[in-house]
């Protein structure tokens, strides 16, 4: 690299001078970070790698980049309900493109700040383009939200639509035709997801249980459904209501396979028990995000989309999975 990698480190990363979260006692420099945890605290900790041409396609904005490689951390904590702390960043850069780099940075601070989560250390080699960020957050003892307590009879719930970003992926893949407004808001939903990090912490001691969506409804709900040890009903319209672009997708089926199978949505999906809905409705407002009932848990094991009859829908709703 002709800028080198320490240099690297301190002009795009290393913010001596910007905010910190006081749990971190000892940022980027030294061999550790230093966190302090807080008495009664957990510490939450989840990793997210995105790689070139699997997660993102190499002609990505780099802000946007720096955006969504946060992004799909933070929403991790979110499903826990955990308030974000810092993060650590493993960077693999073909060369230090210095406009590339400073893009990237802005993309990830400026999300970073909105949420106080401090970059704390991290490591920077030269490779294929690959992003790898764990970030730690805190939640009170015993209160992080699991994907294993739904019960049957609870609720179901996701935050915010459903579908764009797939759709937006379909259209950039060539597999669809879209106008350019159409487009344009779609491509949005997958370059800048928005972590619900106000509304985990809000689902606290209401939800059962909650899981972002990253891969797909459809197979998202299988993982909380399996961990829970129950089933679940859908309701089919509700579904094709969650999709924006609506009007670029007339076909109610078509609808239904980008909401089911989406992927890269980062909504939270949660259950709540019944007598919770009113709470789970001032969360949604409290956490200025739009919340919609999908659903019910039950006991038979399985995933059932209801129509508005009454009758099972069926299709398959493939959702992502890296190694199928
Ligand atoms: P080590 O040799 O101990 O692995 P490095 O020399 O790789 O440490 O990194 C020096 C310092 O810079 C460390 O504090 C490390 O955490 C930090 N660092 C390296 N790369 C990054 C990065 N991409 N983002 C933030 N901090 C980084
Ligand atoms: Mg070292």
């Amino acid at each position: 690299m002709a800028l080198g990698e320490f240099e690297l480190i301190r002009r795009y990363f290393r913010r001596d001078d910007g905010p910190r979260n006081p749990a971190v006692s000892l940022g980027i420099g030294d061999d550790c970070a230093l966190l302090q945890t807080t008495p009664g605290m957990q510490l939450a900790v989840s990793s997210d790698m995105l790689v070139e041409g699997r997660h993102f396609f190499p002609d990505i904005d780099a802000e946007a980049l720096g955006h969504k490689a946060l992004a799909v951390n933070l929403s991790d904590l979110a499903a826990c309900g955990a308030r974000p702390l810092a993060f650590t960043l493993a960077l693999s850069l073909p060369h230090a493109d210095e406009p590339w780099l400073e893009r990237f940075a802005r993309g990830l601070f400026e999300l970073a700040d909105v949420h106080g989560c401090t970059l704390m250390g991290g490591d920077t080699t030269r490779g294929p383009l690959n992003i790898c960020i764990t970030v730690v957050g805190e939640v009170p003892a015993g209160q992080a939200l699991l994907r294993s307590g739904a019960r049957p009879g609870d609720e179901l719930w996701v935050s915010g639509t459903l579908g764009d970003a797939r759709l937006a992926l379909e259209a950039l893949q060539g597999r669809r035709v879209l106008a350019p407004a159409a487009l344009e808001t779609s491509r949005l939903r997958l370059e800048r997801p928005t972590p619900r990090l106000a509304l985990g912490l809000a689902l606290r001691g209401i939800a059962s249980a909650a899981m972002d969506l990253s891969d797909g409804l459809a197979g998202d709900l299988g993982h909380l459904l399996s961990a829970s040890g129950c089933g679940a009903s859908l309701d089919a319209d509700t579904l094709c209501g969650l999709l924006v672009a609506s009007a670029a997708v007339p076909d109610p089926k078509d609808r239904l396979a980008l909401v089911l199978g989406g992927g890269d949505d980062y909504e939270l999906l949660f259950s709540a028990p019944a007598a919770q809905h009113e709470a789970v409705r001032a969360a949604g407002r409290a956490a200025g995000v739009a919340l919609t009932r999908i659903g019910r848990l039950e006991g038979a094991p399985g995933l059932r989309v209801i129509d508005a009859q009454g009758r099972p829908v069926h299709g398959r709703y493939a959702s992502f999975d890296h190694f199928a």
